[in-house]
């Protein structure tokens, strides 16, 4: 099964014709649901089939409360840190392009402690792939990496949001990185020497990003998201049995989409749960990002973070 260790937040979206500029009011559609990229690629997870248990922290309040409906509604196996503070926020702004200005009040996710992680030992070794993401304090999804690996769990780590300070040690603790092209460009400026600029991952060549990737992540697979195109992803050379190539991109599928938000939290959550079924399903990896490549492609296809993911049958591959 999955295990996400992440963040929930209520989304509070409001839909402008522009985004609104220093000192000026405007006024626009709303709405809210629920949103998190930890709670978002749990929902993923388990909507593309597999058993999956959440780890986050949430607040005495309505946004605590509708977590825990919610994560039942779907079959989540959800695991609480109370906290005294709120649950975590977002507020959003969405202009008509679809581009978005968001503010974050991290509230409960703040606490999520390494010492309560550490309660959780179990929940986390059990699982054949750790999911976490950079909107959680860092020490403890480090936690959470080193008990999952100790244990022979898969980690894997998105690095999101962009600006978030993803230490070193995270990597190392990264069996598979799934970066967008932003998050990719901002890994290799502040871990390498390297420099690249994200409008031009999709054409770089894939002999020069496969040799970007071994030099950021040297120990692990590195699945760089492309938007509509696809992905690149990036094997350790000496890790591969049989006639694997070390690199190779994955089409996208030709959707229209009516909202990006959330694409690359259920291409997460989808690439988990096809990974987890692997050992009974005996795909290649290829398989797992081509399936995840669908399942985010789909989640466009709907408005909303959490609420997107789409319902599929019990199978993840
Ligand atoms: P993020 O949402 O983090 O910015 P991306 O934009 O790279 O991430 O999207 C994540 C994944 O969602 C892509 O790898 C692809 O599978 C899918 N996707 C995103 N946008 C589209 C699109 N316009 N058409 C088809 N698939 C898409």
């Amino acid at each position: 099964h999955v295990v996400v260790v992440g963040s929930f937040n209520v989304d509070h979206v409001w839909n402008c014709a522009t985004l609104p500029r220093l000192g000026e009011t405007l006024s626009g559609r709303y709405h809210t649901g629920p949103g998190g990229k930890g709670f978002n690629q749990a929902v993923a997870a388990a909507r593309a089939g597999a058993e999956t248990g959440f780890l986050c922290a949430l607040g005495d309040d309505d946004g605590g409360r509708q977590a825990r409906a919610l994560a039942e509604a779907d079959g989540i196996d959800l695991r609480v840190h109370d906290s005294s503070q709120p649950t975590g926020t977002a507020g959003i702004y969405v202009d008509e392009a679809g581009h978005n200005t968001i503010v974050i009040g991290a509230g409960a996710n703040a606490d999520l402690s390494v010492a309560w992680l550490g309660r959780q030992a179990e929940a986390l070794t059990g699982a054949r792939v750790l999911l976490s993401q950079l909107e959680s304090p860092l020490d403890s999804v480090l936690e959470a990496m080193r008990l999952a690996r100790a244990s022979g769990t898969t980690t894997m780590l998105n690095p999101a949001p962009a600006n978030a300070q993803c230490l070193r040690e995270l990597l190392a603790a990264a069996d598979i990185l799934t970066p967008n092209e932003t998050e990719f460009a901002a890994l290799l400026e502040r871990h390498t020497s390297h420099r690249i600029e994200s409008e031009t991952i999709a054409t770089t060549s894939d002999a020069q990003l496969h040799r970007l990737c071994r030099t950021l992540l040297p120990r692990g697979t590195v699945v760089i998201t492309l938007g509509a195109a696809g992905a690149f992803v990036s094997h350790r050379e000496d890790q591969l049995r049989g006639d694997v190539a070390p690199f190779y991109r994955v089409a996208a599928d030709k959707v229209e989409p009516v909202d990006t938000t959330g694409a690359g939290d259920a291409f997460n959550g989808a690439l988990a749960a096809a990974y987890a079924a692997a050992h009974v399903h005996a795909h290649p990896f290829a398989e797992h990002v081509r399936f995840a490549n669908r399942y985010a492609a789909l989640s466009t296809e709907h408005v909303g973070a959490a609420l997107a993911m789409p319902r599929l049958p019990a199978s993840a591959s």
